[in-house]
């Protein structure tokens, strides 16, 4: 088997109004897709790429870089493929490089996985076919007060939601106490609430929050500080009884070993789509194995279903509704649904990823 070709598309579409969150705001939603084509007519391997906040040009040149040297290649050798693609005097060694390796390195296993005919997460270890969820959202937006944020938890729980995820970070610390404590109402003490910071906060401010936010029973507080301060993030898991969680703006094992080595965090949460696809994220999992650590990936609930069910240490996938993705439900067939507060893995072969190519074509940009 070879590989014959590498297609990069990148697609943008407005959002309704922006959201924001504790350090960004967002006025478009971005999808890149990396297309790996074979010699095998029926097996074309289909990759996303995290967000590449650059002109498409960006992307599709390091793809054509890459090229030169996978096609002709066995799509099926991920890990010379990785090893080949991340040279880190040539490419560096983390950033956008690497999330287009990412894309490649999924779509190389969604082509394993299809030419076993079977789904990814059977491939990758098939620890259960069917993983807890939560609804991340609870943004900010214009005119979007208490009433509102309330009502987005109401219809999260409606949706099937056992855990829901809110953003805070972007309001004085005590309107967002207030912001925690009215999610908290909305959703009753059985539902899972978690926190996410974006990287809002200095550590000693994100000890005070952490304290206030205590007695609403946090599940976890996410990326509180700036993801390379993991001595910050160690004060701050070591003065609050809520667990911290971070790692969507960690690359490749490296980074992660050095969350871990600092015990920044208690939670891992890898994104398999800027991190180093799929071949990196699994050798992250067995690090967390090895030193006790639960794995909740960040974002891409369509490629991180097989991730979660595949291994030991999943303890949650991400889920992003029409809140955050207007075009939630129109992107792809079959897309996930959340049923009594869990995700059923795909049972088709490979990754499953089968983009409507018609309904993108208008939001393709050059
Ligand atoms: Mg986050």
């Amino acid at each position: 088997m070879k590989i014959t070709d590498i297609k990069y598309k990148m697609y943008k579409w407005p959002r309704p109004k922006p959201i924001t969150n504790g350090l960004y705001t967002y006025t478009h939603n971005l999808l890149s897709i990396v297309v790996v084509e074979t010699d095998y007519p029926e097996i074309t391997g289909i990759g996303i790429s995290g967000n590449l906040e650059v002109s498409p040009n960006v992307g599709e040149s390091i793809c054509e870089h890459f090229k030169k040297f996978l096609v002709g290649i066995d799509p099926l050798d991920n890990e010379r493929i990785w090893r080949e693609m991340w040279r880190p005097k040539l490419v560096g060694r983390r950033g956008i490089t690497t999330r287009i390796i990412s894309g490649i390195d999924i779509a190389l296993w969604d082509i394993k996985a299809k030419l076993a005919k079977i789904p990814l997460y059977k491939l990758l270890g098939g620890f259960t076919n069917k993983v807890d969820t939560y609804i991340a959202g609870g943004y900010y937006e214009e005119g979007k007060g208490l009433n509102e944020l309330y009502e987005e938890m109401i219809e999260n729980v409606k949706l099937g939601a056992k855990a829901v995820k809110i953003k805070v970070g972007a309001a004085p610390i005590n309107h967002d106490i207030e912001r925690v404590k009215i999610c908290r109402e909305a959703i009753g003490p059985d539902v899972k609430l978690m926190l996410d910071a974006n990287n809002a906060y200095k550590h000693y401010e994100a000890i005070e929050f952490a304290r206030k936010a205590e007695k609403y029973d946090i599940f976890w507080f996410e990326e509180p500080v700036e993801p390379d301060d993991y001595i910050g993030q160690r004060e701050i898991t070591r003065s609050t009884s809520i667990p911290i969680a971070a790692g969507e703006n960690e690359y490749t094992r490296y980074g992660f070993r050095d969350l871990i080595n600092h015990r920044a965090v208690d939670i891992l949460q890898p994104d398999a789509l800027i991190m180093g696809g799929i071949t990196e994220f699994m050798k992250v999992v067995a690090l967390a194995q090895s030193n006790d650590l639960d794995i909740a990936p960040h974002g891409a609930q369509e490629v991180h279903i097989h991730l979660v069910s595949a291994i030991s240490n999943g303890l949650i996938l991400e889920y992003y509704r029409d809140t955050v993705n207007p075009m939630h439900g129109k992107i792809w067939k079959n897309e996930l649904e959340i049923k009594n507060g869990q995700v059923l893995a795909p049972d088709r072969p490979g990754i499953g990823l089968e983009p409507k190519w018609d309904t993108l074509e208008p939001y393709s940009i050059k």
